[in-house]
């Protein structure tokens, strides 16, 4: 019997498999182990078969399913307390959109006071339900500190004024949620127009981060009243319990690889590639040293870990008037907090073979360093190792996918390429302690 920890177990009857995280049906919302979530046991349609009328009606449900815990009359009253008293009304859609304002992981109810100013009211979607009490708590309190946090610094970043748990007795509103400022702004399509302002203001946020070292890695949060470092609030998966604080990178770095390697092993990730997911961690575990270059790291930086477009918003004249989402955000070495990072990104080489620098990760380097940062700058173009790491080899579509990562983590490694791939995943996995569990997922 495995000692991994488990979010949940398979919901077949007389199956006693972990179920895998993040993998539960959205149709049924049914958990499923690395077996039982195949189409020959379980047989709702996948997000891709269903029509876009079947995919609005899942948003609307779930929606409206949220409602009825959110008890709205509550919300208002706090919401007006903690503003003055001012009145405030609630709208669950986007006046311009009139769609509901929804990322994968939350959903945002607008909150709109006399003045005219807007907050919103941030609740973790239903995906969420999957996973521990605990660990969602942990993340709730992790992102309102990380605001508050960057409420002292010159981050452009939405103003948080509270937070609160389903299972608080005395908030009675109902669902987990933080409430925060909502910042104005399109998100950046990534189009050339508003790129040396989107990077400028990137610089200036990295530059400013750099001016707050911490002890330790991990997350952020709250404690008598001020903010210090915890556990690691997951990863942008919730792959990853709640583990560390950390006193050094490589420490750090470790426990994240030995973490994935048992919950792999467990069948808990990568179901479908597993060989080439375990390769995967033991080449980062076996090669800390490369990874850190050499240095034992003793400061940490807090980290955006979804720098996406979607995530920067700009005005009409495309200047950046803040970056949102700071979910899971983390406090990671130097070299990770200012090296290569989504929002320089080619998403689709990311996920392939072709490894290496983009002409946006050396343009932001530049820009770093005419702003008078040579050490950031010179962060910026050493490698991209480390976005790779944070990518990882869970988010894909196929087995083949798996193995291109596997080559472009290789190539950034400098490594040589195995003429194949499969054989030399497999001849890694064989000499780790846990093969025989990883052979009886695929047998
Ligand atoms: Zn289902
Ligand atoms: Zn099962």
């Amino acid at each position: 019997m495995s000692a991994t920890n488990r979010f949940a177990n398979c919901s077949i009857s007389q199956c006693h498999r972990p179920s895998v995280r993040g993998g539960a049906c959205q149709i049924c919302d049914r958990p499923f182990c690395c077996v039982h979530d195949r189409k020959e046991f379980h047989t709702c349609p996948s997000l891709s078969e269903i029509s876009e009328e079947e995919y609005q009606q899942l948003g609307e449900n779930e929606v409206s399913e949220l409602h009825q815990r959110l008890n709205v009359a509550e919300v208002l009253k706090r919401a007006s307390t903690l503003n003055g008293g001012q009145k405030c009304r609630y709208e669950s859609r986007d006046s311009d959109t009139t769609g509901f304002i929804v990322g994968c992981a939350n959903f945002h109810g607008r909150i709109i006071f006399d003045d005219q100013t807007e907050w919103l009211i941030r609740i973790p979607r239903k995906g969420f339900n999957e996973y521990p009490r605990q660990l969602i708590e942990h993340v709730i309190a992790s992102e309102f500190a990380t605001l508050k946090f960057l409420e002292n610094t010159q981050v452009p970043a939405p103003k948080a004024y509270d937070f609160g748990l389903a299972s608080d007795k005395d908030k009675r509103i109902g669902v987990d949620y933080i409430l925060m400022e909502r910042i104005a702004g399109r998100p950046w399509d990534y189009g050339d127009k508003d790129k040396q302002s989107v990077l400028e203001s990137v610089a200036d946020i990295l530059i400013e981060l750099s001016k707050y070292p911490f002890a330790q890695a991990g997350s952020l949060v709250i404690e008598q009243g001020d903010i210090c470092i915890s556990k690691m609030a997951s990863n942008r998966y919730v792959h990853l319990d709640a583990h560390g604080p950390y006193a050094t990178d490589k420490e750090c770095l470790l426990d994240v690889c030995q973490q994935y390697l048992d919950l792999i092993a467990d069948g808990q990730i990568c179901p479908r590639w597993p060989q080439e997911a375990f390769a995967f961690y033991s080449i980062f575990a076996t090669h800390v040293e490369q990874v850190f270059n050499g240095t034992e790291a003793q400061e940490f930086f807090l980290k955006h870990v979804d720098d996406k477009g979607d995530h920067i918003l700009l005005d009409e004249t495309g200047r950046v008037t803040g970056i949102i989402d700071w979910q899971f955000a983390q406090c990671v070495p130097a070299a990770e907090a200012f090296g290569p990072s989504y929002v320089t990104a080619d998403q689709a080489r990311l996920q392939s073979a072709d490894a290496g620098l983009t002409e946006d990760d050396q343009r932001l380097a530049n820009i770093l360093r005419d702003k008078g940062s040579a050490s950031l700058g010179m962060m910026m173009e050493r490698d991209e190792l480390m976005r790779r790491f944070r990518n990882g080899i869970s988010d894909l579509d196929s087995k083949e996918e798996a193995q291109h990562i596997l080559r472009g983590l290789l190539a950034v490694m400098d490594r040589p390429q195995p003429e194949d791939i499969v054989v030399w995943a497999l001849e890694v996995c064989r000499q780790d302690h846990r093969w025989p569990s990883l052979l009886s997922l695929s047998g």
